[in-house]
């Protein structure tokens, strides 16, 4: 069942009762679209894009137009397939979704290594902090956390940006202690990432409800424990899908900061 309104630009946004797309969520955007079509009689519809959307008063606001935050109440978060403008799509006809499968695998395993790779960036920079601060699943001083700026999922592998400026080095982290031993700290991460590859552990998404709202968790039952992570994206079902994660670190000096960029390669088998 579907509901249809045009957009401003001529686009469409398409809604329906349930949906196997992976839309993009615009409070933490990591993992982009699926690419998908709808099949609306014997037309293939492509996709333009999918993203969050919210309803209050039958009016419909779209990722970050969205006033209020996610679960708010009294609104209604839904799944906006945007398709265009020619799409021939009727208000409450009934249509098929199709998700690319080969591109959404490869979104997975691209999300699972950027997890399991900041988790290991995190335990080999423990030693780096003089203070207190909070920690990860694993528990480890979550330096992933205190220090993103953008942390996007690519086919395949991710890229994290981190910023090691005033504020990190006040919260207690000692910038020279990655910066000092920034090909050591890539080493011994990726030694870390093979042992966990290894352990082929399985990995879980757990939810509190199939609302789109509902909390979702990563979990991985790593050899030194399971962790379990707050995490809207998808993932791979078991470290044994991936043959390597491999992390490359590279530092440059922005602004009144260093950044710190670490880019992930998640080898399917
Ligand atoms: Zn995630």
């Amino acid at each position: 069942m579907l509901h249809v309104e045009a957009l401003p630009d001529g686009r469409q946004a398409v809604l329906l009762d349930l949906t196997p797309v992976h839309p993009v969520d615009f409070a933490w955007p990591d993992q982009g679209a699926d690419r998908a079509w709808l099949q609306v009689g014997a037309d293939q519809v492509p996709v333009l894009d999918c993203v969050v959307g919210a309803v209050k008063d039958g009016r419909l606001h779209l990722g970050g137009a969205i006033p209020v935050k996610k679960g708010t109440e009294g609104w209604a978060f839904v799944v906006a397939h945007i398709v265009g403008p020619e799409a021939a799509v009727e208000e409450g006809a009934v249509v098929g979704v199709q998700v690319d499968a080969s591109h959404r695998a490869a979104l997975s395993a691209g999300h699972t290594g950027c997890h399991l790779a900041s988790l290991a960036l995190n335990r080999e920079l423990a030693g780096a902090w003089r203070k207190d601060v909070a920690l990860d699943a694993a528990g480890h001083p979550n330096f992933d956390a205190l220090a993103i700026d953008t942390s996007t999922i690519l086919p395949d592998g991710s890229r994290d940006v981190y910023r090691l400026g005033k504020s990190l080095r006040r919260r207690g982290f000692q910038p020279e202690e990655l910066l000092g031993r920034l090909p050591d700290v890539t080493d011994r991460v990726n030694a870390v990432l093979a042992q966990w590859t290894a352990s082929h552990a399985a990995v879980a998404v757990e939810r509190e409800g199939r609302g789109l709202t509902d909390l979702r968790r990563w979990t991985c039952a790593l050899p030194e424990g399971t962790v379990s992570i707050p995490c809207g994206g998808t993932h791979v079902s078991s470290l044994a899908e991936l043959v390597e994660v491999r992390v490359h670190l590279q530092a440059e000096e922005a602004a009144g900061a260093v950044v710190v960029t670490m880019d992930t390669r998640s080898l399917r088998r």
